[in-house]
Order: C-alpha cells, then sequence, then structure tokens
C-alpha cells in the first residue's frame, strides 16, 4: 500500500508502537515520539519485573504484525485463579470450560521491546526517543515537541495520533475544544507492586500456572508469574483504614498486617518489608471522554482515551484492539481519514464504556464475591452449561477474555443469559418445593 500521508504517534508504549507499525506498513510516514529514552538499550533497570495477563484479542492484534509466537513462548499460561483463604486452604477456579482457556502472564517490558524491535524494522518510522509532546494545534496537526535538552521545535503532519496514555497530553489539547467531555474517577484503593522471589534452585514457590488471589472483602492481593520463577505481586488497598495504605506506614507494620491478612504470602516474601517502603503506592483512575477525535487531524486510542482499572485484565488487550478496529475503519474509507476516525469512535465508545464498567465490578468480584459459595456453584454451573451447549451458553468471562466478540455485545448476551439461569432456577424451585410438597402429603 503505498500513502502520501505523514503522522505522528504520540507515546511509544503499547499501543503507539503497534498502531506505529502497523500504519507504517500501510505506506503512511511515522514520526513516533516518545518522552521516555529507548527501552531496549535504557540503563534504568528497577529490578523488578512487571507482568500483565494478556489474553485474545490483544495476541490477534500482535499477530497481524507477526509477534504473537515471540510472546507466546516467553508467556506463563495461567489456567484459572488460585484463591488463598486466610488458613491458607487453597481454592481452583478454572477460567474457562475447555483446557486452552488459559491468559498469559508476559513482561510488560518485554512486550514493549518487541514492540520496538517492530518499529526499529520499518523504514518509513521516525522514532524521536527522550523527546516529549508538549503541545498539540489540534486544526492543523503541528506537534511541538521538546527534546532531553529542552529545546523545542515544530512538527507538522496530517494526522495525529495520541497514544500516550492515561495522563495524555494529546487528549488535553482536545479538552480545550468545544463541547470535549471529559470525566476520570479515582477508585478508593490505590495499589504497590511487591515480589515472591524464585525458589533457591530457581523454581516456582506457587502453581505457576494459575492467577493468585488472596480475597479479603474490602481488598485484596493477587500475584502473576514471570519465566524467572519469580511471582509479581499487586496488593490492592484502600487510602484509608486499618488495612490502608495511609495507616500501614513503614515495613514492620506492613508485616504486622500481612502476619494477620496473608501468612502463606509473608513466608514467601523475604523482601516484604524493604519492598513496602521502597515501592511506589500508585493510584487507580477511569478515564472516560468524548469525541475521541477532531475532523481528520487528531484521534485518541488506548490509554489515552480509555482508561480502565485493571481488574478484568483487559486494558492492554482491547488498547491493543483498538489499532486492529482502527486499521478496519481506514480500510473500510480508504482515502477519507475524517469517516474513518469518527467510525473507529462510533464502534468503539460502547465496548469502552462497557468495559470500564465490567473493570470496576470484577473488583468486587475477585476481592469478595470468589469466596461466596452461591457465587461458586453458579460459576460452576455456567462453565457447565458451556461445556455442553456451546453454541447456545457462553459465561461472560469467556466472551470477554476468550473471544473477540465486542465487549458491549458480550454485556448484552451475558445478561440475557442471566434472565435466563434466573428463570429457569426458580422454576427448578418450585418443581422441587412441588415435589417436596407431594411427598409430605402422600407420606401423611
Ligand atoms: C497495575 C496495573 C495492572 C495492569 N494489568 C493489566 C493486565 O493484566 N492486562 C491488561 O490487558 N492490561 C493491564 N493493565 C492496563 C495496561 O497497562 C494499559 O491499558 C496499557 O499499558 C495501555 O497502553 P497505552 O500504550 O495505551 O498506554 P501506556 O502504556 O501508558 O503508554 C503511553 C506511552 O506514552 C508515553 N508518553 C506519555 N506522555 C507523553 C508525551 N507527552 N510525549 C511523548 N510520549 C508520552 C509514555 O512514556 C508511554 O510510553 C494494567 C494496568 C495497571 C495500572
Amino acid at each position: 500500500m503505498v500513502s502520501e500521508e505523514h503522522w505522528i504517534v504520540a507515546g511509544a508504549g503499547l499501543t503507539g508502537c503497534l498502531a506505529a507499525v502497523r500504519l507504517a506498513r500501510r505506506g503512511i510516514e511515522i514520526d513516533l515520539v516518545e518522552k521516555r529514552p529507548d527501552l531496549r538499550v535504557a540503563d534504568d533497570d528497577h529490578g523488578r519485573s512487571i507482568n500483565l495477563a494478556l489474553s485474545t484479542r490483544g495476541l490477534d492484534a500482535l499477530a497481524r504484525v507477526g509477534l504473537d509466537e515471540r510472546i507466546r513462548q516467553d508467556g506463563i499460561p495461567m489456567r484459572g485463579r488460585m484463591m488463598h483463604a486466610i488458613d491458607g486452604a487453597l481454592t481452583f477456579q478454572a477460567y474457562g470450560p475447555r483446557p486452552e482457556h488459559a491468559i498469559l502472564s508476559v513482561s510488560r517490558d518485554g512486550l514493549n521491546i518487541a514492540l520496538l524491535d517492530a518499529v526499529a524494522a520499518e523504514a518509513n518510522i521516525t522514532a524521536r526517543y527522550e523527546h516529549a509532546v508538549v503541545a498539540v494545534d489540534i486544526d492543523t496537526a503541528i506537534v511541538t515537541v521538546e527534546d532531553a535538552d529542552g529545546r523545542q521545535y515544530d512538527i507538522d503532519a496530517d494526522a495525529v495520533l495520541g497514544a500516550d496514555g492515561a495522563y495524555s497530553r494529546v487528549r488535553s489539547h482536545l479538552q480545550r475544544s468545544p463541547r470535549f467531555s471529559y470525566e476520570h474517577d479515582y477508585l478508593e484503593h490505590g495499589y504497590k507492586e511487591l515480589t515472591i522471589p524464585p525458589a533457591p534452585e530457581g523454581t516456582h514457590r506457587i502453581d505457576p500456572h494459575a492467577l493468585h488471589i488472596w480475597p479479603r472483602g474490602s481488598h485484596m492481593m493477587i500475584a502473576l508469574p514471570n519465566p524467572d520463577g519469580s511471582f509479581t505481586c499487586t496488593l490492592f488497598w484502600p487510602f484509608d483504614g486499618e488495612v490502608g495504605f495511609d495507616s500501614v506506614r513503614d515495613g514492620d507494620a506492613a508485616i504486622t498486617t500481612f502476619e494477620r491478612q496473608f501468612p502463606d504470602a509473608l513466608d514467601l516474601m523475604p523482601d516484604l518489608a524493604d519492598e513496602y517502603v521502597t515501592n511506589p503506592t500508585s493510584t487507580l483512575v477511569t478515564i472516560r471522554c468524548r469525541p475521541w477525535y477532531h475532523l481528520d487531524k487528531v484521534l485518541l486510542v488506548g490509554d489515552a482515551s480509555h482508561a480502565v482499572v485493571p481488574f478484568y485484565g483487559q486494558g492492554a488487550n482491547a488498547a491493543l484492539e483498538d489499532v486492529t478496529i482502527l486499521c478496519d475503519e481506514l480500510d473500510r474509507h480508504e482515502g477519507d481519514r475524517a469517516t474513518a476516525f469518527a467510525s473507529f469512535y462510533d464502534a468503539r465508545k460502547p465496548d469502552a464504556d462497557a468495559l470500564a464498567d465490567l473493570a470496576i465490578d470484577n473488583f468486587v468480584e475477585m476481592r469478595d464475591r470468589v469466596t461466596s459459595r452461591w457465587f461458586l456453584a453458579r460459576k460452576r454451573l455456567k462453565n457447565l452449561l458451556a461445556a455442553t451447549m456451546p453454541s447456545r451458553f457462553e459465561p461472560l468471562y469467556t466472551m470477554v477474555t476468550f473471544s473477540r466478540r465486542p465487549y458491549a455485545e458480550a454485556v448484552a448476551k451475558a445478561g440475557r443469559q442471566d434472565r435466563v439461569l434466573t428463570v429457569v432456577g426458580a422454576i427448578v424451585l418450585a418443581v422441587v418445593a412441588l415435589i417436596v410438597a407431594l411427598a409430605v402429603v402422600v407420606g401423611a
């Protein structure tokens, strides 16, 4: 495909890199502007291995640039949730009715580096690392960038793709335009990453093929495996309250809290006190805005347009899927970028909103509902129905995680299924009650 176009992509995170590669392969000249140093050569190893869960949507998007196999090889499949009760009892809950229903724990940096390698292989991408986007003229697509020495200069282009994350500078310029709506919502919980190091022989200290959860009602910890035998744990605590980041202030207090809340994990975390103090505590935000585009000049993708809280493990998957859908719309509206941008937004906005709600709801499920017998029984019934009638019944988690069915459609279908289940359940209960009543009458 040959194109005369020149785009600026702001941000060389997961979304920006994938978008730059796909657009470059359409023949578009790309300036990729990233405020951080090139991750492949940067010497800022924080000594921590941070991972994320990748599933069908993300892997499908990566397959389109031939990266899925590389990522699969480096990833660890997790087949379900392993719940750790306070007394150390373990309960396993499979992610789906079929054995191939596994999500992949991958290194966040590893994934970004694979994408940066793909960027470097494209002749028509100019990557400018340590360059920050500082201003965007949204009517002309002229972008002011600032280099590491503080020098500013302009780049003009046909279009600007804002892939610069939840705190997007590109979006901040759209926010100044009339009728642009923006809303951010912080959770009362924050998060802190900690580590379970490998056993002395280099193996994992707990089952590497599960996503581990320590659900405690109002808060929780999770752990995802890394290939080096370690686990990255994430503590999701409120800021306020007895078990809260503002109350648990030092390493000793962290150990005391772990003794009460996560005793089996404490035994596996020799560096807890140090890490608790050293590692940052971060906030969790949902961002909703509209519209994501301005004329044929500016378009937001990934977290810049729809950051979600991480509890469905879908933020990056959705961000990568954005690129697939954007390229589909550019194909459908070849030569008419304004319509392609508008159709991308129309197609994707309901899904982004549905995902934002799902992600918040799944926090309650992970920290609380997973311990309820009723919830577990209903989950087992859904998996049984899915295994016996796969064309009729699909659990919501399966549709979201192991298919590319649009998020909003998945939510609507799950709602219909739930209503049928409730009616059938009520009928079954009524029949059982009738049989019992008849037995009592006949017996009398
Ligand atoms: C704790 C946590 C756990 C998560 N776990 C998962 C998970 O398991 N699965 C999942 O799918 N998702 C997960 N996510 C979500 C996922 O991290 C994001 O959705 C994803 O990183 C979004 O990618 P992005 O490229 O859109 O944005 P980002 O990853 O934020 O990348 C934006 C890039 O833009 C650059 N940038 C920013 N401002 C400028 C500027 N002014 N000029 C130039 N460059 C700039 C940044 O340096 C960065 O490189 C998690 C998120 C959190 C917080």
